[in-house]
């Protein structure tokens, strides 16, 4: 059989399947994955109910999307305000008994400040140090706080198996600092705005094949070379190729080599399918 008849399937590391855009239609979506394409999905959690709903939703779906989902289990920074000590506990106790993935989203967003930086800071470190402890992988998010989210990953790199900084939107510098902490870059359909995606479509060509990972964030982050661009604007892990358009673009590299790479890079760091 030549590698023809068996095409690589994508795998989507973020998708926020929990969100309300996703109530009317959630099997289609998952169905328009498939067929585009898209092996598997990895569901985001960004709260305590909202990782909890991200795990239901892979044993719902388990049956009619065999092996497709998988979800994190983690505390945005935006809701870090939320995070105390029982949450803490909470949260080990779902990841041991849903299998999470991962550990997150979780980081520091000081664009937006919808929690105090202490507060962001706190919840941060303590799921740093969830991960180290349960040897697990995080899914990370960083905007507008690059300096301090590498001083605060480096003291805990060492005891942590890997990690991904999820919708990597930075420059060459930030990029090559995320790089010597050996982690996983997410590129997202920011990749593909003209108004917005400079820096990064300079530096993407610089993630070496084995530390790429692709993702939609679905359902933001609508590419916008998409065409026909739906009328709600709502991205979908079926949208996926959009992404890997523009990586070929910008690095150079075959649809085909970025697929395989991407494809197995999540798999070895999310140990989906092991
Ligand atoms: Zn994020």
């Amino acid at each position: 059989m030549s590698q023809d008849d068996n095409p690589t399937d994508l795998v989507d590391i973020g998708v926020n399947l929990t969100s309300h855009r996703f109530d009317r239609d959630r099997s289609d979506v998952l169905a328009r994955a498939r067929e585009a394409g898209i092996g598997h999905c990895v569901i985001i959690g960004t709260t305590l109910d909202g990782s909890r709903e991200a795990a239901s939703m892979c044993r719902e779906y388990a049956g009619e999307f065999p092996g497709m989902l998988s979800a994190t289990a983690g505390i945005h920074p935006h809701n870090a305000s939320t995070y105390n000590p029982g949450i803490g506990t909470e949260l080990r106790a779902l990841i041991a008994e849903t299998k999470a993935v991962a550990v997150g989203e979780t980081g520091l967003d000081f664009n937006r400040d919808f929690s105090p930086r202490e507060a962001q800071q706190r919840a941060f470190e303590a799921q740093l140090a969830l991960a180290a402890e349960l040897e697990m992988p995080l899914l990370l998010h960083e905007r507008d706080a690059h300096q301090r989210q590498i001083e605060i990953l480096r003291e805990y790199r060492d005891q942590l198996p890997g990690a991904v900084i999820h919708c990597f939107t930075g420059d060459r510098r930030s990029l090559y600092n995320y790089l010597d902490l050996d982690l996983y870059v997410g590129v997202t359909g920011w990749l593909c705005d003209e108004r917005r995606g400079g820096e990064l479509r300079e530096a993407v060509a610089d993630i070496p094949p084995d530390r790429l990972l692709v993702e939609t964030d679905a359902p933001y982050l609508l590419p916008r070379t998409l065409t026909p661009r739906p009328a709600d604007r709502r991205n979908e892990p079926a949208f996926l190729g959009e992404v890997l358009n523009a990586l070929v673009r910008y690095t150079g590299r075959s649809r085909d080599a970025i697929a395989r790479a991407t494809a197995e890079n999540a798999r070895r760091l999310f140990k989906i399918g092991a």
